[in-house]
């Protein structure tokens, strides 16, 4: 891939497929049931609304899965990387477990939030680092919003269907993309089929932005023909030999 030229800027679209060595299943893809559970009813603010309780019981659920997750090989490669290319690189992911980071990663946007944070439903508050697991019987309340003598529970700090990206998350990545384009600018994304928008259109920006642009994924994506070069396989397997060349 050619990364040692020190004028290289690197931005990395990651996605659920990248995490799937790890022993994260995916979410989307699986005909709208997560696991016997109707994604609509846990992963939309209607379903928040209409029973809480069921929603953080099924994060509850992938917190305890997800607990012992470990990056694998192909997010340590981009761990290693970040240390050579600092500023210049950037990681914009879809996946919400704090795996980049686990890694090593510091320059990561989240486009779809945080497993491990919790946000309030009604302020704006910033989110909070969140492990915690709650019971039905004990969902958890916002303390700023009980300090003023109101009741609001918290939420996951997760973007659900029919929401929003926050702004200042792409602001971050079109930031990136414009410094990048004054210099010689890679995209890459991996493990994503990059049908979602807003990251489906991150390889239109990036190839019109002047750069040269590779996906890794396990399969061949309807969007394939977006990319100079595909290279089909898992990304643990793949990433940490293409990225050193
Ligand atoms: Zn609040």
């Amino acid at each position: 891939m050619k990364l040692d030229h020190p004028d290289t800027h690197l931005l990395v679209l990651t996605g659920a497929g990248i995490s799937a060595e790890s022993g994260i299943p995916t979410f989307r893809g699986s005909g709208g049931v997560w696991e016997g559970e109707s994604v609509a009813r846990v992963a939309s603010l209607s379903g928040f609304v209409h029973d809480p309780a069921r929603v953080w019981r099924f994060y509850s659920e992938r917190r305890a899965r997800g607990r012992d997750a470990k990056p694998n090989a192909g997010h340590l490669a981009l761990a290693k990387l970040e240390e050579k290319l600092g500023d210049r690189m950037l990681i914009a992911t879809q996946n919400i477990d704090g795996l980049h980071q686990s890694a090593g990663n510091t320059r990561v946007v989240e486009l779809h939030g945080n497993l491990w944070k919790s946000r309030c439903s009604r302020c704006e508050r910033e989110p909070i680092d969140d492990a915690a697991e709650y019971s039905p019987e004990k969902l958890p309340a916002c303390g700023k919003c009980h300090a003023r003598g109101e009741f609001a529970l918290l939420r996951p700090h997760i973007v659900w269907f029919g929401e929003k990206l926050s702004s200042g998350v792409l602001d971050r990545v079109e930031a990136f993309i414009r410094r990048a384009r004054k210099h010689r600018f890679v995209f890459l994304a991996v493990g994503t089929s990059g049908l979602v928008a807003p990251s489906s259109q991150f390889v239109d920006v990036a190839r019109a932005a002047g750069a040269e642009t590779w996906l890794v994924n396990q399969d061949r994506p309807a969007n394939a023909e977006a990319f100079a070069h595909v290279v089909l396989g898992p990304s643990g397997e793949l990433l940490p030999a293409l990225l050193q060349r």
